[in-house]
């Protein structure tokens, strides 16, 4: 298959190329797209063999369900039931924006986009080009990060390109990304809201507005709530080592002898390391490291290391989604 690129300028973007892409997602293809948390790889959520193939394209273990997003509020109610009060709350807040809520899935979704769940995961991105190409498509779109199963996340449609060229029938091209990681899934079905996985609306914000919120964590044997979270993830080829204390850093450099090594880090403690350095961004600015990380991974394996090792970061704000990722995609934790 070969991959058409269509380029759009993010603010005012082609109705010719919108239409283009949107004809695809209503024939059953596939299209990668920008949203403001990173590109998403698009099928119509209403069809369940256009919704398996975003499976096959990625690599993604089945059981791992997919986000639906919408362009209206309204839309809310044709595919979640039972919706609670709290959750038509924060739909009012933060949409369009980078929160996905859990809720009960209406007949109207396939169980291909929840992988057998009777719950859905529902998110109205703010990305303009997402919104209208939703729009135009007429469907909801049921769109997973766009990158190989396992890889880091696609901030730019360079990156989907290294990972789904040939894979898939477009991606639109709209820049670079705003936020640079996924948005927070918050299940809704249980009595007290449950963050599965931190993102682009912190834990305080979501307190504000709705008051507790708390951070899931697996109790024993439990089997994980959010399929997606007993994966590695986000992970580049380098083996990556996360450093809790980065004075210790140019020691445990110093005991991979023979290995090329690439470190991650910030505008604050570049001048401490030699080699490959890839800076994040600054600690002060948080919302800046979130933006770079996913890039500065890919970046630092197109330059060969071995291994990578990374800073640890203060989990405050987006800093709790930050640490996440890095969590997820290290092999060691120092
Ligand atoms: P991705 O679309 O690749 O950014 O990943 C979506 C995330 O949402 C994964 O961690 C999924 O496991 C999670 N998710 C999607 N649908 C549900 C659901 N119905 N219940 C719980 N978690 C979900
Ligand atoms: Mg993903």
């Amino acid at each position: 298959m070969k991959t058409i690129s269509l380029k759009v300028n993010p603010r005012r973007p082609s109705k010719r190329k919108i239409q283009t892409a949107a004809e695809i997602i209503r024939r059953g293809g596939l299209v990668a797209f920008p949203t403001e948390t990173v590109y998403g790889l698009g099928a119509n959520a209403l069809d369940a063999g256009a919704v398996r193939k975003i499976f096959s394209a990625k690599g993604r273990p089945l059981d791992n369900p997919v986000i639906v997003h919408i362009a209206k509020k309204e839309e809310l109610e044709k595919l979640a039931r039972r919706i609670p009060k709290k959750a038509k709350i924060l739909a009012e807040r933060f949409w369009p924006g980078p929160l996905t809520l859990v809720l009960k899935k209406s007949r109207a979704v396939p169980k291909a986009a929840t992988a057998g769940l009777d719950t859905v995961a529902i998110r109205m991105p703010r990305n303009r080009i997402a919104l209208e190409l939703i729009s135009a498509s007429g469907v909801p779109i049921a769109a997973p990060s766009a990158n190989i199963s396992g890889r880091p996340s696609p901030t730019s449609a360079k990156h989907v390109m290294q990972d789904l060229n040939g894979k898939i029938d477009a991606v639109i091209d709209g820049g670079a990304v705003d936020i640079g990681l996924e948005s927070t899934v918050l299940d809704m079905t249980v009595r007290m809201p449950t963050i599965l996985r931190p993102g682009g609306v912190a834990l305080e914000e979501l307190q504000n507005v709705i008051g507790r919120v708390v951070l899931y964590r697996k109790k024993g044997k439990e089997k994980p709530r959010s399929p997606g979270m007993k994966y590695r993830h986000y992970a580049p080829r380098a083996e990556l080592i996360l450093v809790g204390d980065s004075a210790k850093i140019p020691e445990i450099a110093g005991t991979l002898r023979g290995k090329k090594i690439g470190i991650l880090a910030t505008k604050e403690t570049a001048m401490r390391y030699t080699g490959a350095v890839e800076v994040v961004g600054s600690r002060k600015n948080l919302r800046e490291v979130a933006r770079n990380l996913f890039s500065a991974l890919r970046k630092l394996d197109e330059s060969g290391v071995d291994v990578i090792i990374s800073e640890s970061f203060e989990e405050k704000g987006i800093g709790l989604a930050i640490m996440n990722r890095l969590r997820k995609a290290a092999s060691r934790v120092v």
